[in-house]
């Protein structure tokens, strides 16, 4: 008997869905969570300055220049660096919180740090913060917190966090962890570490967990994996994609169980046996038919199928958080969300991380600002939020953990964002590329575009897609050398990949990668083949 196609119906009609890759498109969107009024902010009772603290240029009546006095008395019994002092010093100041409220989030004028943990309520605007060389160290610098950066007390001016620790007179490469609330004492990195744990945060990264409903006898998806429409679709009999026959080049119904190219080893096409998940494209695999000593070459916590993959997922990961200098104070870094450390991890590496999370707590409120917030229509997964913190799902289709998301920032202020994907040496995606507002029309999304063109060239990765609304596709066309995606070989050979999906509307578009001598920058990457 051969396979039955089974006729799903789409819940909600067409139309939630948002078209990407616009970076032109003037539509804001204020961020909903921030939605609520502001409390009126009740002024706080500064805190009286220690004895024996050195403030510089202050004349230096006790030059002692530790924390001394009612400070020290304060705090000792508080033992520096242990998790359970710094659980203590969050927990005065969620009290301490309290007595001022969130500043909304339109009132944001830059993106950076500094306004995402003041609109986290973490940090409140104008508060007073020391520069510290150690935990519980000398003060070589004072200022006070805004959305914009540091108003440095030594010159009275706007400064970046890296700048006041240079104002200062410090250099250390994690500065969020040498600048402290000069109330509380607690240091803006675990300002950032209170900031990510808060209930609203912790929402934006939860995996997409996607049941059925009880007592659902079919729990496939409703809508096609490839072209997000509902109609005719075939089921996979191991996960819940469906397709339609005609999107996957399927001529001929299978007879019995069919499963998708997700399920099944991507190099002989069956299931049978132990399926090995690959770290980098996602697609499963059969040691003995990767051809190459797999064995050798995996480590158990990250599987690959082949040394392809491996190379790519060693580059993107090597390249996390590193800061590219471009020209007129630009630089672009691309991020992606990290996990709870899985060992015991050096302290170099919690600062990267929670960096890193940070940065895409920001990214979100820059996208946001961007695209129109867009569900799926069946599982109602937030897809532009999902794709930035990078959520995992059971449901493939909306399975993003592989995203990264590269900033373009003046300073440490963000202008654009974009997320990429790369799926293999043949494939990346960039579903979206966002400029905030007041920076449009200003050629940043291609300062960015270009870089991101530019890097995944160093990867040798082949095609570029992405998915353009109507209206922008001959910007894409013309401007950015992009061509419609109408090669049969090609839409056959993208059918075989997880490409985030759009309805009809949107225009699928792509690009070869070469290298370009022209382009604006590129990364320092080693040609180690
Ligand atoms: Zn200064
Ligand atoms: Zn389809
Ligand atoms: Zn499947
Ligand atoms: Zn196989
Ligand atoms: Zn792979």
């Amino acid at each position: 008997m051969g396979y039955n196609l089974r006729d799903r119906k789409l819940l909600n009609s067409r139309g939630t869905y948002f078209g990407s890759s616009g970076s032109d498109d003037e539509s804001y969107d204020s961020d909903p969570d921030f939605g609520t009024p502001a409390r009126r902010p009740r002024t706080r009772r500064s805190m009286p300055r220690a004895a024996g603290i050195r403030i510089p240029g202050s004349g230096g009546e006790n030059s002692s220049g530790n924390l001394t006095g009612n400070m020290e008395r304060m705090w000792s019994g508080l033992h520096p660096r242990t998790s359970e002092h710094r659980r203590r010093l969050i927990e005065i100041n969620r009290r301490r919180k309290r007595t001022f409220s969130r500043v909304p989030d339109v009132a944001i004028t830059k993106r950076t740090v500094l306004s995402w943990l003041i609109s986290m309520g973490v940090v409140s605007e104008n508060e007073e913060v020391w520069y510290l060389d150690a935990p519980w160290g000398n003060i070589l610098g004072e200022g006070k917190v805004t959305r914009e950066g540091i108003v440095c007390m030594c010159c009275s001016r706007l400064v970046t966090v890296g700048e006041f620790e240079a104002h200062a007179g410090w250099k250390t490469n994690k500065p969020y962890q040498h600048i402290v609330l000069a109330e509380s004492l607690l240091s803006l990195f675990d300002c950032q570490i209170e900031a990510w744990e808060e209930k609203e945060e912790e929402e934006r990264r939860k995996f997409n967990h996607i049941q059925p409903a009880p007592k659902a006898v079919d729990t496939s998806d409703d809508a096609c994996m490839i072209c997000a429409d509902g109609g005719d679709l075939i089921c996979c009999d191991t996960c819940p994609s469906t397709f339609h026959p005609k999107c996957i080049f399927m001529e001929n119904l299978p007879q019995g169980d069919w499963l998708c190219f997700y399920c099944v080893c991507k190099y002989c096409g069956t299931a049978r046996g132990i399926l090995n998940k690959c770290s980098q494209c996602d697609k499963l695999y059969h040691c003995k038919c990767g051809g190459e000593k797999l064995d050798l070459m995996n480590r158990a916590s990250t599987l690959f199928c082949g040394k392809t993959c491996k190379k790519i997922y060693e580059r993107l990961e090597r390249m996390v958080g590193v800061r590219n200098d471009l020209e007129d104070g630009l630089s672009w870094t691309h991020f992606q969300r990290r996990g709870q450390p899985w060992t015991a991890s050096c302290e170099n590496d919690e600062y990267t991380r929670v960096e890193c999370n940070s940065k895409i707590a920001v990214a979100w409120q820059v996208m946001n600002e961007c695209f129109l917030s867009t569900m799926d229509r069946h599982t109602r997964a937030n897809i532009v939020q999902s794709i930035v913190y990078n959520c995992g799902s059971n449901f493939t289709r909306i399975n993003y953990s592989g995203f990264y998301t590269a900033v373009l920032e003046k300073g440490d202020e963000m202008i654009s964002a974009a997320s990429i994907r790369v799926h293999g040496k043949m494939l990346a995606e960039m579903p979206f590329i966002g400029t905030r507002g007041r920076y449009r029309r200003q050629g940043m999304a291609r300062v960015l575009q270009n870089c991101i063109e530019s890097f995944l060239c160093s990867l040798k990765i082949e095609t570029l897609v992405i998915p353009a609304m109507d209206q922008l596709t001959g910007m894409w066309i013309d401007k950015y050398f992009f061509a419609r995606v109408e090669d049969e070989n090609l839409k056959q050979a993208l059918s075989g990949y997880n490409v985030v999906m759009f309805p009809a509307d949107v225009v699928k578009l792509h690009k070869t990668l070469s290298m370009r001598p022209d382009l604006n920058q590129a990364p320092p990457e080693d040609n180690e083949d």
